[in-house]
């Protein structure tokens, strides 16, 4: 690939071939705009690789059936893979069981659920719930929508001009009162990776539960939820190289076997009377309804795809790129980079004097640079920041240091615009 722009700083050192990687990538290989795509939308959703796509396709080409219902040879094939997925997520999650891994619509179905099922059953008028400065809308309305419907309190931990949680306010936040605790693992909107480790050991010694909000996490570095030893978890198919309609909560088995059903329907039962309904095991009890197949089997492969490229190859390649990246657009008087956390992935959020995030991301696609402007489903981030919007880039492990180059010629063609 050619430089489109002369590099100011040494290119960082692959650890992974990316050359190879990208040929994996049918998407990533087109022009727009006449010019070369640099997608860097990546927080947005991801590309799939063509093990993901051939994965789905050949479910639907040969193997198209519902799953755990029929005992004819396409329903045994479809459940293998269904239940294969599931088993591969336990793994890449690190969970004691599969019974912890239900497959969900994605991060926001799997905090809604969990929100609804657990914070219904544990949660009363006058306790708390406490979140952080940093989350996407998908960690907040859920908990707002359910302390109205409780009489419960939402509070939120504050972060600091860096973009990371202020640990000693947190720790003041905390109190018997606090049922749940709700932390995004990496911020969408600042790249802030947030200790959950140490931050759910505090929680648990205040006697609250947690749930890591790991949509942006999975993707860019390893997970072990043992190790976190955090009570929930969720994942986002589409943002980690899978299809999108898909996702995973993971939850301890003692907590999501106490917990009662989300919905109701086919699957989720043993027995069903117009008297008396027995619910089925986990993790069935949550998978109400015929499930996204397809997309459980792409989540799978996806998996296998980052497993196979390794997670500690992937994290190191994306920090030099994002190092790389973070001292090229320093250098350009006007842009101010919004989250500078000291442990951070993948993400440049910034605005640039004098013009408008959303007149940035047109000037950007004219020069084939894919990336996200507006406040990204974190409004109280942008409220922090005093900011109505942002532009974002965010990196995968398939982005070169020449596409950031095209990023910061893009960032230069519109000051010059505007300028
Ligand atoms: N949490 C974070 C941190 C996210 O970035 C996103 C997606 N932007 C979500 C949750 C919601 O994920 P999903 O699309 O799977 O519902």
């Amino acid at each position: 690939m050619s430089m489109r722009r002369e590099s100011v700083i040494e290119t960082p050192m692959p650890p992974l071939d990316v050359a190879r990687v990208r040929a994996d990538f049918p998407a990533l290989h087109q022009e727009v705009h006449g010019r070369p795509l640099a997608y860097l939308d990546n927080a947005a959703t991801t590309q799939k690789p063509f093990t993901v796509i051939d994965a789905v396709e050949r479910y639907y080409r040969r193997d198209n059936a519902n799953v755990h219902r029929g005992v004819h040879t396409l329903s045994q094939r479809a459940t293998a893979d269904y239940e294969g997925a599931r088993e591969k997520a336990r793994v890449f999650l690190n969970a004691h069981s599969s019974r912890e891994i239900v497959f969900v619509r994605g991060a926001t179905e799997a905090i809604n659920l969990v929100a609804q099922s657990f914070g219904r059953a544990n949660i009363g008028r006058g306790d708390e719930i406490l979140i952080t400065e940093m989350e996407h809308h998908s960690n907040i309305v859920p908990w707002q929508l359910l302390s109205g419907q409780l009489g419960a309190t939402l509070r939120v931990a504050p972060i600091n001009d860096a973009g990371e949680v202020v640990l000693e306010d947190y720790e003041k936040l905390l109190s018997p009162r606090t049922r749940l605790v709700g932390i995004a693992h990496c911020s969408n909107a600042l790249g802030s990776i947030n200790p959950v480790k140490r931050m759910t050991r505090l929680a648990h010694d205040a006697g609250a539960v947690v749930l890591v909000d790991g949509a942006q996490a999975a993707p860019h570095f390893a997970v072990d939820v043992q190790a976190l030893d955090c009570d929930f978890y969720v994942l986002s198919g589409h943002k980690m190289y899978g299809p999108t309609g898909i996702g995973v909560l993971y939850g301890k088995e003692a907590l999501l076997e106490a917990m009662p059903p989300y919905q109701g329907g086919g699957e989720m039962i043993k027995y069903v009377s117009f008297d008396k309904t027995v619910y089925n095991d986990l993790p069935y009890k949550f998978e109400a309804g015929t499930p996204h197949i397809a997309g459980v089997i792409g989540l799978g492969a996806a998996i296998d795809y980052l497993t196979g490229l390794g997670l500690d190859a992937i994290a190191d390649y994306e920090r030099e790129l994002l190092h790389y990246a973070t001292v090229m657009l320093s250098g350009i008087p006007g842009l101010r980079l919004i989250g500078c956390a000291r442990d951070k992935a993948s993400i440049l959020s910034f605005t640039l004097a004098g013009v408008h995030p959303h007149d940035i991301g047109t000037i950007f696609d004219h020069q084939g640079v894919a990336i996200r402007t507006g406040h990204h489903c974190a409004m109280p981030v942008m409220q922090r920041y005093g900011v109505p919007a942002t532009a974002r880039a965010s990196l995968a492990f398939y982005n070169t240091s020449e596409e950031v180059d095209a990023l910061a010629a893009a960032i230069h063609e519109a000051k010059e615009v505007f300028g």
